[in-house]
């Protein structure tokens, strides 16, 4: 077998998908269930991961065209991409949580909202350096990136019909999902909740904390990660996971004061912003601001922070009675 074809035992094949570059590799999952081969991330729109689920199936001694279903742990397009393509090539449909729908359909669409949220919410004022950059991003993403992609709702019941059980991890996205093939229980894939890096965006703080709680009290035996090497003991990376972002967070926190703007807090997290940044550039620290006022709000949510609005610019700053 070629090395990015990784049999991981009882019915389950890892195949790190190459997404025709554009992308890092998507680590996709064939399962050998009782309903017939299924497939959890298929990767990003590229033709040469249908090609290589199409030789990796026929490895696993399945003929031409037996896939039966398509699975996204959620709905970024480095997981969902693919679906149109596996559609045309295996007549099957494609299920992602219905809380990723908006991301999955169309992430141009959802990243400009989640990105042009940073300015009409008063978090990141006009006259900044990182308002000017937010212009300009969002002058820039186009409509070209506009593919369309249709996907099913799932849900339990439908994971239960493909040998699958379905555990609900939001956090990193509000619908990323969990995954648990039947054949071989010990196996999770978890998507980009939990990564080698130990870096992954967080759309809620809030969910991710109770989504590792979650996948503690299901107990896996190794996690397989939506990018890079299988993660066991799956606890210890799930421990590991956690414990990073709970010091995030405090780090977050214990630099509020006196009063901070987003940008502030930007800055003291990731470095100064430098100056010429190409389009990549820009998308990152678009990201930062994003993730930042995700610390920022979860601090607010649980009492350690307040957000003050008496300046146009909301700022953050401790509590009168922190907890
Ligand atoms: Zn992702």
């Amino acid at each position: 077998m070629p090395k990015d074809v990784v049999n991981i035992g009882r019915g389950v094949t890892l195949l790190r998908v190459d997404n025709g570059g554009r992308f890092r590799p998507t680590n996709c999952l064939l399962i050998d269930s009782e309903a017939g081969l299924v497939l959890i991330d298929p990767g990003a729109d590229s033709e040469s991961n249908i090609t290589a689920i199409t030789s990796a199936a026929k490895q696993m001694g399945y003929p031409e065209k037996k896939v039966v279903a398509a699975f996204a742990t959620h709905g970024h397009p480095d997981h969902v991409g693919c679906f149109e393509r596996v559609r045309a090539a295996f007549d099957c449909e494609c299920y992602v949580h219905p809380l990723d729908f908006p991301l999955a359909r169309s992430f141009p669409t959802h990243f400009k909202k989640v990105m042009a949220a940073l300015t009409t919410g008063g978090y990141v004022s006009r006259e900044e350096p990182e308002g000017d950059l937010l212009r300009r991003l969002l002058d820039g993403v186009g409509d070209p990136l506009e593919a369309r992609v249709r996907v099913t709702e799932l849900t339990d019941e439908i994971a239960g019909m493909y040998g699958l059980s379905l555990v609900e991890t939001p956090g990193h996205t509000m619908g990323s999902v969990s995954l648990l093939p039947n054949v071989n229980p010990g196996v999770m894939s978890v998507g980009d909740t939990v990564l080698p890096t130990l870096t992954a965006f967080l759309t809620s703080v809030d969910e991710f904390f109770r989504s590792m709680a979650v996948l503690r009290a299901s107990s896996p035996r190794i996690l397989v990660p939506g990018h890079g090497e299988l993660l066991s003991p799956a606890l210890d990376w799930i421990n590991q996971m956690e414990s990073k972002y709970r010091s995030r967070v405090e780090q977050v926190i214990a630099t509020a004061q006196p009063a901070m703007k987003l940008s502030r807090a930007r800055t003291l997290i990731y470095g100064d912003l430098r100056d010429n940044l190409n389009q990549v550039g820009e998308r990152t620290v678009a990201l930062q601001l994003a993730q930042t006022l995700g610390y920022l709000k979860y601090g607010v949510t649980k009492g350690y922070l307040v957000e003050d609005r008496s300046d146009g610019i909301v700022k953050f700053r401790k509590a009168e009675r922190a907890p």
